[in-house]
């Protein structure tokens, strides 16, 4: 007969086990008062990372706070535009008196402006650029030399389809999206030895305001029905729906488990296959 184990040797391999995938992980998420990294602050948090929720809009970053009902120790907000180098530093000073120095960064906030080519000014480029690509990149220079200095952690990048093929009438914002694939594969290249992991995910069409303010701005300049437009932008996606920013979320949290220590470099499509045809 199998003798039970004594209990002080059940319970500590039960609590490990029962650990939350991402306990100990120290997020910081760009663009979390809304959309995808709303979602994506959402789902750090159940799996137990601590969190350092940023975006411009402090507000709508304290109701998510409040929403999680963290401990103190486990969620801060602070309010951070991308585009602003010290402003990172700021942060990161923040986050080291509150929840600690971040082990993964999710580069979410981003900005939209579509237009045909010619109707864009040089300076709307510029806008797109500043957010999309100049973001990005202050926040990677504003974590690297931490994360190779601690030997690891992962940075996600949010790109998009746009960044993977060529789009009619948002030149700008494939071209800031395009930027942004191309930075990751360089800057995994360069820091991959050092275990740190810099992928990018790439969403097709998303449930947000971002694609939702698309499709008003794009009714109201060709007269459309904004519904016919949705059908028109869904007849290129296979699965037919447009995707929740949870979809997207939970790309972001098997890019920060170790089960993905192995991927650098990437940039992975969540897209219901609107590359396939
Ligand atoms: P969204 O609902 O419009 O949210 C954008 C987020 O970015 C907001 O939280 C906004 O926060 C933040 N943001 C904008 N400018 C900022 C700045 N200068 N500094 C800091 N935060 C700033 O858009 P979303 O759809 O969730 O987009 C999230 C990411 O996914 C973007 O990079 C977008 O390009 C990408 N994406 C979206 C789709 C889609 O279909 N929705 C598809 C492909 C890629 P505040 O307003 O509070 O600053």
């Amino acid at each position: 007969m199998m003798m039970p184990l004594p209990l002080a040797l059940v319970e500590p391999t039960m609590s490990r086990l029962s650990a939350p995938p991402l306990a100990g992980q120290v997020a910081l998420v760009t663009g979390a008062s809304r959309g995808i990294g709303r979602a994506t602050a959402q789902a750090f948090a159940q799996q137990g990372a601590a969190l350092c929720l940023t975006a411009t809009n402090l507000a709508l970053l304290e109701q998510l706070q409040h929403q999680l009902a963290l401990p103190p120790e486990r969620c801060t907000v602070h309010r951070l535009d991308v585009r602003d180098a010290a402003a990172w530093q700021a942060t990161l000073a923040h986050m080291h008196e509150t929840v600690g120095a971040p082990t993964v960064l999710v580069n979410n906030a981003g900005v939209y402006l579509g237009k045909p080519f010619l109707a864009y000014a040089a300076q709307e480029f510029q806008q797109l650029l500043d957010v999309n690509l100049f973001g990005v990149l202050h926040g990677m220079q504003a974590v690297l030399p931490g994360m190779m200095q601690r030997g690891g952690g992962r940075i996600i990048n949010v790109g998009s389809t746009a960044g993977k093929w060529g789009s009619r009438n948002q030149s700008a914002y494939n071209v800031s999206k395009h930027a942004v694939v191309g930075l990751t594969r360089c800057v995994a290249l360069e820091a991959a030895a050092s275990g740190v992991t810099v992928n990018a995910i790439c969403p097709g069409f998303v449930q947000t305001d971002m694609v939702e303010n698309l499709k008003q701005e794009a009714a109201k300049s060709t007269g459309a029905d904004p519904e016919a437009l949705v059908q028109a932008l869904l007849a290129r996606v296979p699965m037919g729906r447009v995707l929740q920013p949870e979809e997207v979320a939970s790309l972001a949290v098997y890019l920060a488990l170790p089960a993905s220590s192995g991927i650098t470099g990437q940039s992975l499509l969540v897209d219901g296959g609107m590359l396939m045809v």
